[in-house]
């Protein structure tokens, strides 16, 4: 008799069931299930979106034994702090959370004088394999949930309204998809998440859309599909090269999608919601900061409803590239302008503490090696 070897795949653990997964719907669907009314879905909501809390202690409006059973069943603790890291005067802070399966992830709250900006990880890990990006080097350990995305800013949201930022209280304004993860690759949560920042309270946040970014490395068929969700958040596109050549290798999707494509698709993205798209370019020394680079993108670009932010290179560990020298970013810069393009150069907020672009690589142990 031969024995019959049949390869069985891990099934993976299912996070949690958590009501920043459901619609207003679901929530009462949910809620009556448990044996509940259905307005407790709303009471439970306005709990977790407006005031920021999933401690049954704080419920006084919801009877006793309620709290702790619909708190239990639909708002669990899907993140754990594991430490939080601060530079520029404790106004950036880092924070690494291990999630209900042991995954790391990373998310940075930036507080400005005006306004505070939580950058959010996706994905854990990335599958774009980026050369330049220290996420990118360890690969896709897994998609986040919607849940998952919206507790990072939940937790950065509660840190403002307490006062533990440095500030005074203060509440999230910006909520930016550039933490860990290509976020149009895990497409379904992202669009969840982005809804749960915009929709008003009770059903979520209450985030202006302006105020959200969603970057990508430019997978042209998902654009083309949150252009037509109707919610108009700010398109970021990795672009880092004018030329497919040189885009190829920095960007390796780009041999699926080339850069005649990926930029048609943002047009396309700015006609249909009217927002300027923005175009994330890192400055590499002697890679891709040449003067005739910039001119080529200049006129890839002129005329239209676009941003350029460069940002000079976090050099990640083991990599051998590093920022531009100042005259040559400036060199770009007057290029980009004399195309008519408007440029800025992004603040490098968070490198002391590996939490700058590019830099999340949810190393528990906070040591940079290399
Ligand atoms: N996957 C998304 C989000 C990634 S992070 C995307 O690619 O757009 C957000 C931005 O930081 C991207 O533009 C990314 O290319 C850039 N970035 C990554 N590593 C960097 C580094 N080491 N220095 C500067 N920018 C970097």
């Amino acid at each position: 008799m031969s024995a019959q070897l049949t390869f069985i795949p891990p099934r993976r653990p299912k996070p949690p069931r958590h009501l920043a997964d459901l619609s207003m719907e679901e929530r009462r669907t949910a809620v009556a299930e448990l044996g509940e009314k259905p307005f407790r879905a709303d009471q439970l909501s306005r709990h977790y979106f407006d005031r920021l809390t999933a401690d049954p202690a704080e419920m006084s409006d919801l009877p006793a034994v309620t709290r702790d059973r619909l708190v239990t069943a639909l708002l669990p603790d899907l993140l754990t702090r594991v430490r939080v890291i601060s530079c520029d005067d404790d106004t950036t802070q880092k924070t690494l959370w291990r999630a209900f399966d042991g995954t790391l992830i990373e998310s940075v709250l930036m507080r400005y004088p005006d306004r505070a900006t939580m950058c959010v990880s996706s994905q854990a890990g990335c599958g774009m394999n980026c050369p330049f990006c220290a996420t990118g080097q360890a690969g896709l350990t897994r998609n986040l949930t919607t849940a998952e995305i919206v507790a990072q800013v939940v937790g950065g949201a509660r840190a403002l309204a307490r006062g533990d930022v440095p500030g005074g209280r203060g509440r999230v304004n910006n909520v930016v998809f550039m933490g860990m993860g290509e976020p149009l690759a895990n497409y379904k949560a992202v669009i969840g998440a982005v809804r749960r920042l915009v929709d008003p309270s009770p059903q979520g946040l209450g985030i202006s859309a302006r105020g959200v970014t969603v970057s990508t490395v430019g997978l042209v068929p998902a654009i083309g599909k949150l252009a037509e969700e109707g919610i108009p958040v700010t398109l970021a596109v990795s672009l880092h090269a004018p030329d497919d050549e040189l885009r190829d290798t920095l960007v390796p999707i780009n041999t699926r999608w080339k850069v005649d494509e990926v930029l048609d698709a943002a047009w396309a993205y700015g006609a249909k919601t009217k927002r300027r798209v923005s175009i994330e370019y890192a400055l590499i020394r002697d890679v891709n900061d040449q003067e005739w680079r910039a001119d080529l993108l200049g006129r890839l670009l002129k005329g239209r409803l676009v941003h350029v932010n460069l940002i000079p290179l976090n050099p990640t560990p083991g990599s051998k590239w590093t920022a531009s020298r100042p005259e040559d970013e400036r060199a770009f810069v007057r290029r980009l302008e004399f195309h008519g393009v408007a440029v800025t150069v992004r603040d490098t907020r968070g490198r002391e503490i590996d939490g700058a672009c590019g830099q999340l690589a949810a190393n528990p142990t906070g040591a940079s090696e290399g």
